[in-house]
């Protein structure tokens, strides 16, 4: 059995990750194998996860995998939910020694700029996506998508921030750029500090940096799994209100390009419009 799980599919582009997941898995390298496709749609309610469900099987293409899709309660920020969800995971598929495939699609944005914003976006984007990639485990042979942003490309910031970024070679390295962007913005040195006025952006920023960090410690670990990070594009969604110019399913190619098809052994790296691209 095949099982992947994403994280905030219950709308937007996490929703269009799953079908295209279905859609796509009976053509694409890890599909090859026939094996069957349990798609874990993660959704901070199951009331939503189970609408969602029920809405994606009734739109599934004919050629789609049979696929079971199991709503999965997770929220990412709340570690009691993300504390049973890995129990779950861990009791119901013990003898595969992990998912296949981890896609951390959940992700806020927040209007306004101040520390606490920067807080705020900060504990879900990056360190609550940490706290899941370490609770729920991925089998040997595995992926991690994480869903990051071209807003998130290292540009903008002053030269020492962006040396920071640069030379992060650790998840402290990164969690001290993160905890310091918020210190200095809260004592009114956000533009002398070399910062941009952007908590969101940053945040994708620090998990494409922990994307690369993560990738560095499995090689050194021997662990085989593929862990990359995407921009899905600038897809319609409530996030976008409307504004993007990209589907939900086009907007879940890349990710779904990261889950199931032959990367030729590519991690550690940012891609969009399913090609590697600069950070
Ligand atoms: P939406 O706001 O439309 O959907 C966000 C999803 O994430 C919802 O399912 C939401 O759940 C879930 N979510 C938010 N916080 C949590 C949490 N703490 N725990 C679990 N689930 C949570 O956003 P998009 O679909 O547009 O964005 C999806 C991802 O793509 C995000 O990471 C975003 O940053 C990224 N992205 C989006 C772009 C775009 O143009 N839309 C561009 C670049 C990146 P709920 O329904 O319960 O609120």
């Amino acid at each position: 059995m095949t099982i992947a799980l994403v994280t905030g599919g219950n709308r937007g582009i996490g929703y269009g990750i799953v079908r295209r997941l279905a859609n796509e898995y009976p053509s694409s390298a890890v599909g090859a194998s026939g094996s069957p496709l349990t798609i874990l749609l993660g959704s901070r309610t199951l009331d939503n996860g189970q609408k969602a469900r029920d809405s994606i099987l009734s739109e599934l293409a004919s050629s789609a995998a049979k696929v079971t899709i199991t709503p999965l309660q997770l929220d990412i920020s709340d570690p009691e939910s993300i504390k049973r969800a890995s129990a779950e995971i861990q009791s119901r598929y013990a003898d595969q020694g992990g998912i296949d495939v981890l896609i951390n699609n959940a992700g806020i944005a927040l209007d306004g700029f101040d520390a606490d914003v920067i807080r705020n976006t900060m504990a879900t984007n990056y360190h609550a996506t940490k706290h899941v990639i370490k609770s729920i485990p991925v089998r040997d042979g595995g992926r991690i998508v994480n869903v990051a942003s071209m807003a998130g490309i290292l540009r903008g910031y002053g030269p020492e921030v962006t040396q920071r970024f640069l030379d992060a070679k650790t998840e402290a390295d990164v969690d001290a750029i993160v905890a310091d962007y918020e210190a200095d913005v809260r004592n009114g040195h956000c533009q002398d500090k070399g910062w941009k006025s952007a908590a969101y952006s940053t945040s994708k920023c620090a998990l494409i940096a922990y994307t690369r960090i993560l990738d560095a410690d499995y090689k050194k670990a021997g662990k085989n799994v593929a862990v990359n990070a995407c921009c899905p594009g600038y897809v319609n969604t409530d996030m976008t209100k409307g504004r993007g110019v990209k589907s939900i399913d086009e907007g879940a190619a890349t990710p779904v390009h990261l889950a199931l098809q032959d990367l030729k052994g590519v991690t550690g790296e940012f891609w969009e419009n399913s090609s590697v691209s600069k950070w």
